[in-house]
């Protein structure tokens, strides 16, 4: 990235790092997000591991946390499917090894 930039600008190559930083992508073992109640835990609501989605996602997101904390339920769409449930059983293992292999997958493909 850094090569195709200097071609482009040819003053980035004098140019220098002021500061850096780390980001998360928080994904799941499916690549789905987590969004809905901890059944354990009462009024403890997930919205989370939305990946590289987060951002553009938020406003659907915060819409289905507010039905669900206003009413009890959603309507816009059933968020059910997104439950944690849906991961009992899985290892945290299982989950390092599906990102390994979508990231290898994106690398391929260069969508990464
Ligand atoms: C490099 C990069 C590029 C991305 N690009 C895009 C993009 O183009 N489009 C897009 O839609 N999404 C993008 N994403 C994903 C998006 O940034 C995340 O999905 C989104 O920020 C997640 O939002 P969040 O509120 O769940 O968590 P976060 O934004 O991570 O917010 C969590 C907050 O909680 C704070 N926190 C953590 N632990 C504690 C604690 N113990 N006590 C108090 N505070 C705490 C953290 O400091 C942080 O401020 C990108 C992510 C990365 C890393």
């Amino acid at each position: 990235m850094i090569h195709p930039s200097i071609h482009r600008v040819p003053v980035l190559e004098r140019a220098s790092v002021a500061t850096s930083w780390t980001g998360v992508r928080p994904v799941t073992l499916d690549d789905h997000p987590i969004l809905g109640p901890v059944p354990s835990v009462r009024g403890f609501i997930l919205n989370c591991g939305w990946g590289g989605t987060g951002i553009i996602q938020g406003p659907i997101a915060g819409q289905l946390v507010a039905e669900y904390i206003s009413k009890g339920q959603t309507e816009t769409m059933d968020i059910r499917p997104l439950g944690m449930e849906r991961f009992k059983g899985k290892s945290v293992k299982e989950a390092g090894d599906f990102w390994e292999r979508s990231q290898a997958k994106e690398m391929k493909e260069g969508t990464s």
